[in-house]
């Protein structure tokens, strides 16, 4: 198989380690809990070895944190700043390696991590240090007899846990806000997809961040995750990931009483209206399916048009998904790639086929496509199922370039039938009209309603979900970085 793009040296010297080991206190340590190879899902070959944790590896990371906040927590919030801006800074000389490896271990095109997963990641860190510079971490009340305020001040260690989808920009999301409002923190970066997130460690230390203040590692859920959030020195958990997995982790921190963020999955819905310029929608549509292979928690994959542009739609959007360039993440003119896994392939197969049985018309067939000779690889043509609302395609999160086509005729049924899941992440309407369009989407129950647009994010626009989808906060606004400062009132009558 031939790649267009030839891995930078730096990438070749990362993966070709015996195995890629854990960055704890500082430093770069093999862990206890053995090695697990990393995939390149194009081609189902190992491209890494990364060496994994077990709870020991754990309590000595969080160790490590804790023993570095006193410090961390201690320098002036410009000086906290100055480090993480050069952080950002790193990040985007170093670039193109964290986008290759991006690129190579989720499958996605080269394209995309370069536009968006690293720059994306870099301008948190940035947006979040600003940001502490210019906050307030003392308000004085106005209380007769008293001298006093609220003090603002970080927790201590946080730990975060991520899935595989989008590592290093839903990385950056996390602990931006939490470094930059002073607290330290713990990484458990998907077993899956992990590496960038641990060649963030080299830079950390490369611009100045003191040891333990970041600290990384990899394995699976249970061995590794299920202690970092059990750990009595975690004083709070960031969890990213599935539904199933967020429950449980809410329950431990309901026990520890510790605070909790968790964004989950969803089952976004799509409303198409009769008087939008068809192609157009078709178009954004099929980008929102094929976007990092449909692996994308907020994604539109519930589609709702209406009946008067239901054929032409059909048609456009058959023309697209056929055409879609289907190929290996470093080959240049990739639009998709393959899904992560061979677990991802048969999840989604599984879906189709179930929703076939269930009576549903496939309008696009899946097909595994043979690309560049990878026969191995995870490649999954993008496909559509349409029928009615009782279906399991339309109930359930698949992950993969799919959608479940719906046909409405009055608005008030469209919204009745999107809020009809426990789902709530991220919706979208489509339409000309836009006091129409604003009435649906407030009317939709849902973390973010998007109009004329689908997989929407900028620094400012908070992100998160409700419901089955998420509880806890969200990221990427202001808000965000007042949940890592707990409130402490200081009060002194006056005599
Ligand atoms: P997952 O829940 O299987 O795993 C997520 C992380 O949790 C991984 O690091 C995994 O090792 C860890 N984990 C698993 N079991 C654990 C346990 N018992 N204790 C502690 N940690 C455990 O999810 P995934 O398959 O990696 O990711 C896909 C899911 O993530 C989808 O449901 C998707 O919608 C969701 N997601 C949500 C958002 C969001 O912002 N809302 C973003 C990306 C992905």
């Amino acid at each position: 198989m031939t790649h267009t793009i030839e891995k930078h040296p730096s990438v070749a010297a990362f993966l070709d380690q015996p195995s890629i080991p854990a960055f704890i206190g500082g430093q770069w340590r093999e862990l206890s809990g053995g090695t697990m190879d990393v995939k390149d899902p194009a081609t189902g070959k190992t491209i890494a070895v990364v060496s994994t944790a077990n709870a020991n590896d754990v309590a000595d990371a969080v160790e490590s944190a804790d023993e570095a906040f006193a410090g961390w927590s201690a320098m002036k919030p410009k000086e906290r700043a100055e480090l993480l801006n050069r952080l950002a800074d790193k990040i985007a000389e170093q670039s193109e390696v964290l986008a290759q490896l991006e690129a190579l271990d989720v499958g996605k095109p080269i394209v995309n991590a370069r536009g968006f997963d690293v720059p994306f990641g870099a301008d948190c860190l940035r947006y979040f240090a600003d940001m502490s510079i210019d906050a307030v971490y003392d308000r004085p009340l106005n209380v007769e007899g008293m001298d006093a305020r609220v003090h603002r001040a970080p927790y201590g260690v946080c730990g975060f846990i991520f899935p595989w989808n989008f590592p290093f920009t839903l990385c950056c999301w996390g602990i931006g806000p939490a470094l930059a409002a002073g607290n330290t923190v713990v990484i458990k970066a998907s077993e899956v997809t992990p590496l960038s997130t641990l060649y963030l460690g080299y830079l950390a230390k490369e611009v100045g961040i003191p040891d333990g203040v970041i600290n990384i590692y990899t394995g699976t859920g249970p061995e590794c995750g299920q202690p970092l959030v059990e750990h009595p020195l975690v004083r709070r958990i960031s969890f990213t990931g599935s539904s199933a997995v967020g429950k449980m982790i809410g329950r431990i921190c309901g026990e520890r009483l510790i605070p909790c963020k968790l964004e989950l999955g969803g089952k976004g819905a799509a409303v198409v209206l009769d008087d939008v310029d068809v192609d157009q929608v078709a178009e954004a549509l099929a980008g929102a399916i094929t976007l990092n292979t449909g692996q994308v928690c907020c994604t539109a994959t519930r589609w709702f048009i209406h009946e008067k542009i239901y054929d032409p739609f059909v048609a456009k959007i058959q023309e697209l998904l056929n055409k879609t360039a289907i190929g290996h993440g470093l080959e240049e003119g990739t639009q998709m790639g393959p899904l992560v896994s061979k677990a991802q392939v048969d999840r989604v197969e599984d879906y189709y086929k179930k929703g076939l049985s269930e009576g549903a018309t496939a309008i696009v067939e899946l097909k595994r496509p043979v690309v560049g000779g990878g026969e191995e690889g995870y490649f999954v043509s993008p496909h559509l199922l349409a029928g009615d609302d009782n279906n399991i395609c339309f109930r359930e999160e698949v992950f993969g370039p799919t959608a479940y086509l719906v046909k409405f005729k009055e608005d008030s049924d469209a919204i009745k039938r999107v809020n009809s899941l426990a789902y709530g992440l991220a919706n979208s309407v489509w339409g000309r009209d836009l006091d129409r369009a604003n009435a649906i989407a407030e009317q939709i129950v849902s973390g973010n309603s998007w109009i004329n647009a689908h997989n929407v994010f900028a620094y400012g626009l908070p992100y998160g979900g409700v419901n089955l989808s998420g509880v806890g906060g969200g990221v990427n606004s202001p808000e965000t970085f007042d949940d890592y400062l707990r409130d402490q009132t200081i009060a002194r009558p006056l005599a």
